[in-house]
């Protein structure tokens, strides 16, 4: 596999170990950038929230619902308060 860094396309990326989420992170050893391969990007949709609502609805937990919709924990709306949970 062929990786390059998302900020300045050097080649020169190593593995570093891994994240929380056990993503394989890699850091950058010309710009020092580290991250992770195709990291999701942009805001968590409505209707993705509506989802995680009914999975929490179906008593799954949040991280294995986090794995479902293939959005991490940490990039729910930090205000974002599912039904399920109340
Ligand atoms: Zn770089």
């Amino acid at each position: 596999m062929y990786l390059t860094c998302p900020q300045c396309h050097s080649n020169h990326v190593n593995k570093n170990g891994f994240n929380r989420l056990n993503k394989q992170l890699y850091k950058c050893q010309d710009c020092g950038r580290q991250f992770v391969l195709h990291p999701a990007k942009g805001p968590v949709s409505q209707e993705t929230l509506e989802l995680i609502d009914r999975l929490l609805l179906e008593k799954i937990s949040l991280a294995g619902i986090a794995r479902a919709v293939k959005v991490s924990e940490v990039r729910f709306p930090p205000n974002f308060v599912p039904q399920g949970l109340t």
